[in-house]
């Protein structure tokens, strides 16, 4: 923590601060101030909503505890067994909100999830509406630069504006949503290795780690999942990359091609998922892939909306249009010459096709030692495809270290007094198997939003001589109420 105090230009008081205006931060501010508080919310853009404005709005997590274990047995438990418990009141919250939340819901999302299309700017417009109605205030083109506290607890922030101007807010409690250090490249050449390098950045480009930098400094600790993030496969190379390319570019229908590396070898079950190939992908020779898949692939998975909303688009046609490598044939054997002519080694591609073809109709098994699906299908009805691919960044799983309540932890496990943290800025949540991105980020910064409110309406009562909770510092009647609001 830092104890010097920089001169600033104003000083300004709130009863929570929350660092980052996107779905977790949002959902902490618009908590909180349902709890009675009254919130200061910083965006460092010129604009509110992070990635999360940025995206498809599908609110979806796993449907239950053991689906959730399964697809993710590297996550925290103690995270997702809750993540799962409270999907159903906020999305009740939600609907109560008068946002637009679809009737039916979508199953099977990135293969076992369970979720709604929701109207997210709407959702994210109401959390700051709430803020504003409960007296607190949401701001653009406001960085917070600085966690400041007393030695022993957080005192506040320090916050930069668009011109320069430093401001100070006094609170007692603070909660980091500044949504993952996708956009820090020494922080992710650091834990990802030099392909990172490699990594196209599908995210607002805000999130550049602060959160994670703001929470060490203060004491907090880290935790697994640190080299796993979230993307989409993306053609390689694409000659533009802008937030309005980001979902029409994504080749969500990896799962049903055949994924060979650089040296035209499989190293993955393809039918894990786009989300989980492109990050296997990245720790492969340059982190590039090639796409191998037939015309039934193309028309189908390959055109059909995965998700309601995103339009029916020819993914690979798109990415040609872009400027992507590709190849197209009548015969797989002429597919695989032209694929050889990128310097991919003919022999070893054409002996992984042959080999793949041969597993897949046995119904499945491993061939060179890489599981093949029993539901897995061979490029079989020409024409057929090729596409070279790059794997994308849009947050990372690893971060700061919190429990179940938002509160930031140290390495020992002991909150950091006036810390809390959620969305991307937490780690474990996910860990190579995706677990979502706005249904957790909206339900952690309930859970961030809830106990920073508890404690500074705690702090409030004290200062005005009310009796306290001895234990947690806080009155026992606001905890209790808050309790009762958010589960
Ligand atoms: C194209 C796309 C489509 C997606 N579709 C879906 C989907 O359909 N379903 C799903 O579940 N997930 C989806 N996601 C993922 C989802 O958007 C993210 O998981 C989610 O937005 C993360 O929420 P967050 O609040 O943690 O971070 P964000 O929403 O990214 O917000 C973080 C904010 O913090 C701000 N910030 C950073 N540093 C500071 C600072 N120092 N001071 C002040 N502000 C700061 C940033 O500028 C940013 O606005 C999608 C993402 C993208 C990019």
């Amino acid at each position: 923590m830092t104890h010097h105090h920089r001169e600033v230009d104003e000083v300004r008081t709130a009863d929570v601060v929350v660092v980052g205006s996107g779905v977790s931060g949002s959902a902490a501010a618009m908590t909180a101030a349902r709890a009675g508080a009254r919130v200061a919310l910083l965006e460092k853009q010129e604009t509110f909503g992070g990635s999360a404005a940025l995206s498809a709005g599908m609110f979806w997590t796993a449907p239950s505890v053991d689906a959730y274990r399964a697809r993710i047995p590297l996550g925290d438990l103690a995270l997702g067994t809750r993540l799962v418990e409270d999907y159903e009141d906020a999305l009740a919250e939600l609907r109560a909100s008068g946002v637009r939340v679809a009737d039916e819901p979508k199953r099977d999302i990135m293969t076992f999830g369970v979720g709604y299309s929701t109207d997210i700017r709407a959702i994210l417009a109401w959390c700051r509406a709430e803020v504003v109605a409960a007296g607190g205030e949401a701001r653009t083109g406001t960085a917070v630069v600085e966690l400041l506290d007393d030695g022993r607890t957080v005192t506040g922030v320090v916050a930069r504006e668009a011109d320069g101007r430093l401001v100070r807010y006094d609170a007692p409690a603070v909660v980091l949503t500044t949504g993952g250090f996708q956009g820090a490249r020494d922080e992710l050449t650091r834990h990802i290795g030099p392909n990172a390098d490699r990594l196209l950045l599908r995210s607002n480009p805000g999130s550049v780690g602060d959160g994670l930098r703001l929470a060490r400094a203060a004491g907090a600790g880290g935790t697994t999942a640190m080299s796993t993030f979230y993307g989409h496969l993306i053609g390689h190379p694409v000659n533009r990359f802008e937030p309005q390319d980001f979902l029409p570019s994504s080749q969500y229908y990896s799962g049903s091609t055949v994924f060979v590396n650089l040296r035209g070898e499989r190293f993955v079950d393809e039918t894990q998922g786009d989300e989980l190939l492109n990050q296997a992908v990245t720790f492969q020779p340059e982190a590039r892939g090639v796409l191998i898949f037939d015309d039934h692939v193309r028309r189908t998975e390959g055109t059909e909306e995965p998700f309601p909303g995103l339009g029916t688009i020819d993914r690979f046609a798109l990415a040609v249009e872009a400027g992507a490598t590709h190849a197209v044939a009548d015969t797989l054997e002429e597919l695989v010459d032209a694929v050889a002519s990128w310097g991919i080694d003919r022999g070893n591609l054409a002996a992984t096709l042959e080999l793949y073809t041969e597993v897949a109709g046995a119904g499945g098994g491993v061939a060179r030692g890489i599981p093949v699906a029993s539901g897995a299908r061979a490029p079989q009805t020409g024409p057929f495809y090729a596409l070279m691919v790059q794997p994308s960044i849009t947050f990372t799983f690893g971060g700061i270290r919190t429990n179940a309540d938002g509160e930031a932890l140290d390495h020992d496990g002991r909150p950091v007094p006036g810390l809390y943290a959620a969305g991307a800025d937490i780690g474990g949540l996910s860990n190579y198997g995706y677990a979502g991105g706005l249904a957790p980020g909206y339900i952690t910064g309930r859970w961030a939003g809830a106990s920073a409110a508890a404690r500074a309406v705690g702090t409030a009562a004290a200062a005005e001589g009310r009796s306290a909770d001895p234990v947690e510092g806080r009155p026992a009647a606001a905890t209790r109420a808050l309790a009762g609001a958010h589960r």
